[in-house]
């Protein structure tokens, strides 16, 4: 399949010469390219024929047709059109406008989501320009800029040509014409598919200051698609990495779920740190990794990648990850630091660990927010890291009904595969678990007798409070 790409790609750019072929719109006919609707899902074919019967031009762009032809399997499919949202909506009974920033229409199939958005023009060339190059069929101005020059609100609608301009990398900027099967580049992103290379679409320093999210998307795909970043469109990073801050936590909290949670994060997290970006991520993180500090009982550094190591693999293997286990990752370097903190001002070991974590979701939010519905189970999971020695009388089986004991024990793993010693711990439970009752009181038994290890004892018994003499208590 990517041989006949490739010789695609060829006829491109000899037609054009490989500067040029960035700055040419190029089509290329049904039976000229390898993208083909068996690639694609029916419910997105079923969108892309109800717009076109109803008169509209219809296509797939961006991720799906990227992938595809890259030749990894596509996550979603979005669809883009010059009908408008409200257009859009009114064609499916199963759609629902969503969006503020980005009016569009999802259309709903059971589990699968299929994205119609409207031709949008580049604003910042709509400025200047946009009533005499936008489409006039289309209506709904409406755009706006914070003080940071970061685009807050982008609804105007334009034609194909202006859409592609407006959209972050050339192979980001492919479509897929549901009309005669042709495929359309605007951007030169086939070229750029071909020397597998990232690049942005217009001044990268513009393009960064209207949405500083560009940068990690950047990273992402680098890291998805094992891509290089094109040197023009990588030299700005490090230097406008800043302009971050200025984006709204929540949205912040989403891109870092798609960084780090879908497959590739010890890549992605190399990068960032590389670029400068993730400092405005995990800024305590950052600095205590820039800072060095580590402990016998954990290497920041060592434990982070191996717990990102641990969800990619998940994924590999097809099962489920929760964000709040990514979190309580990337966070719990600094859990420690500051519990050692709390302890040394006095705080007993569970207190001081609560008020550390209390502090380090409070520093974060400010940079990714953190639901509720995660920050929750991320405090269970490391409540029960005090909790999981502790194994004496009852304890280890109300444990195991633990609802979080799962996560807990995942992530007990992952701090001793990184070098903490946990004097075998993690074996001790993987027994505990598989072992049948009679088996499990010996482990208990096993656990107990191990009276050097304080954490696998039992507590120390408390010598009995000598009581008061009635004549001091009356004298209080
Ligand atoms: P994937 O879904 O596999 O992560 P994608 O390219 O489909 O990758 P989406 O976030 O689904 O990414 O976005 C769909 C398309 O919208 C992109 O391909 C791109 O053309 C455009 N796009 C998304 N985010 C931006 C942005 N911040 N600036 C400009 N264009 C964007
Ligand atoms: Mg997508």
């Amino acid at each position: 399949m990517l041989a006949g790409f490739r010789s695609l790609v060829r006829k491109a750019t000899s037609l054009f010469g490989s500067d040029e072929s960035s700055q040419l719109p190029l089509e290329i006919p049904r039976d000229e390219h390898t993208f083909s609707r068996k690639n694609v899902s029916p419910n997105a074919l079923k969108v892309l024929y109800r717009l076109h019967e109803a008169g509209f031009d219809a296509y797939l762009v961006g991720g799906c047709i990227r992938d595809h032809l890259i030749g990894i399997e596509p996550k979603d499919f979005d669809v883009v059109t010059n009908a408008t949202p409200e257009e859009a909506h009114d064609l499916f009974s199963n759609s629902r406008l969503i969006g503020r920033r980005f009016k569009l229409v999802h259309v709903t199939y059971g589990r699968e989501i299929i994205e119609v958005s409207t031709f949008r023009a580049n604003s910042a060339a709509q400025q200047s320009e946009a009533p005499a190059k936008a489409n006039t069929s289309l209506k709904g101005k409406d755009t706006a800029r914070s003080t940071h020059g970061i685009l807050l609100r982008d609804n105007v609608y334009g034609s194909i040509e202006e859409d592609a301009e407006r959209r972050d990398f050339t192979f980001n900027a492919l479509y897929y014409n549901i009309a005669d099967f042709s495929l359309h580049d605007y951007c030169g992103g086939l070229a750029d598919i071909e020397q597998r290379q990232i690049r942005i679409i217009g001044d990268p320093r513009q393009r960064y200051q209207e949405d500083p999210v560009r940068m990690l998307r950047a990273i992402r795909f680098a890291a998805k698609l094992d891509f290089e970043i094109e040197a023009v469109t990588a030299a700005p990073i490090k230097e406008m990495a800043h302009l971050l801050d200025h984006i709204p936590p929540a949205r912040l909290f989403e891109e870092v779920l798609k960084l780090l949670g879908s497959g590739n994060g010890v890549t992605t997290f190399k990068l960032l740190r590389e670029y400068g970006l993730f400092k405005y991520l995990f800024p305590d993180l950052d600095a205590l990794l820039d800072s060095g500090w580590q402990r016998k009982d954990i290497q920041p550094d060592a434990f982070v990648i191996q717990g990102l190591e641990n969800t990619d693999a998940r994924i590999r293997e097809g099962k489920s990850t929760a964000p709040y286990f990514l979190y309580a990752i990337l966070l719990w370097p600094s859990v420690t630091l500051r519990h050692e903190e709390f302890e040394q001002q006095g705080l007993p070991a569970l207190p001081a660990l609560h008020q550390a974590a209390s502090m380090v979701l409070d520093n974060q939010v400010a940079s990714t927010a953190i639901p509720r519905r995660f920050s929750t189970p991320m405090r269970e999971i490391w409540d029960l890291q005090f909790r999981l020695p502790k194994r004496y009388g009852k304890r280890a089986f109300t444990l195991l009904q633990h609802p979080r004991f799962r996560a807990a024990y995942d992530f007990l793993l992952i701090r001793e595969l990184s070098g903490t010693e946990l004097g075998g711990l993690g074996q001790w439970w993987s027994e505990f678990q598989k072992a049948p009752e009679n088996q499990q009181r010996a482990l208990i038994n096993k656990a107990d007798a191990r009276q050097g290890d304080s954490d696998t004892s039992k507590p120390k018994r408390r010598r009995p409070r000598r009581r008061k003499s009635n004549s001091k208590r009356s004298q209080e």
